[in-house]
């Protein structure tokens, strides 16, 4: 299995806004199984097929595959929309394309979200909790939204510098590995 590199910032792919998804086939089939793929590699409990350069609106995820033993309870969503949102929560997010970065984002505590899945039957769902923060975090991908637009100017400045030196270190040191910083991987 060759699985896809995941864009990271400040990949500018990942500020563009995803395209709506007119037929569900076997090559979006084949897109979602890659999606999949990576994330459970990583691992993360969410995904948005333009992390992987796809500028087309699906998202993977699965909060229920808590550790490598947990049974795998993937929601795979082709054109999900948030149409209801309720409350407020903040969770401490992390993100497979922001690398060493976590940071407290306030989202709605409860969703009501509607997707077509792959056999193109609709669907309209609640979600609350890591859940629904998840989905708001993946579908934010789907608009060009990083979680590190929902923080102070002040802290994601500090990032962004923090992320040029790494960088540069980077293409200095290319065999120095980085550790990724704890939190939730969406
Ligand atoms: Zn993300």
């Amino acid at each position: 299995m060759v699985l896809r590199p995941i864009l990271q910032f400040p990949d500018k792919r990942l500020k563009e806004k995803s395209q709506p998804i007119v037929e569900i086939d076997d090559e979006l089939r084949a897109l979602a199984q890659d999606v999949l793929d990576v994330m459970y590699d990583e691992p993360g409990i969410g995904l948005a097929a333009p992390q992987l350069g796809e500028s087309v609106r699906l998202v993977v995820v699965d909060t229920d595959w808590t550790d490598e033993d947990a049974e795998k309870n993937p929601t795979v969503a082709v054109n999900p929309e948030i149409v209801a949102r309720e409350g407020k929560i903040t969770w401490t997010e992390g993100c497979l394309s922001v690398p060493d970065f976590t940071a407290d984002v306030e989202r709605a505590e409860k969703i009501t979200l509607r997707y077509t899945d792959l056999e193109s039957v609709a669907h309209e769902v609640e979600a609350e909790g890591l859940r629904a923060v998840c989905f708001q975090h993946e579908i934010d991908h789907l608009d060009g939204i990083l979680f590190i637009d929902h923080i102070s100017r002040l802290k994601r400045n500090l990032y962004v510098q923090k992320r040029k030196k790494a960088l540069r270190r980077e293409a200095e040191e290319t065999d120095e590995h980085v550790t990724s910083a704890p939190g939730t991987k969406l």
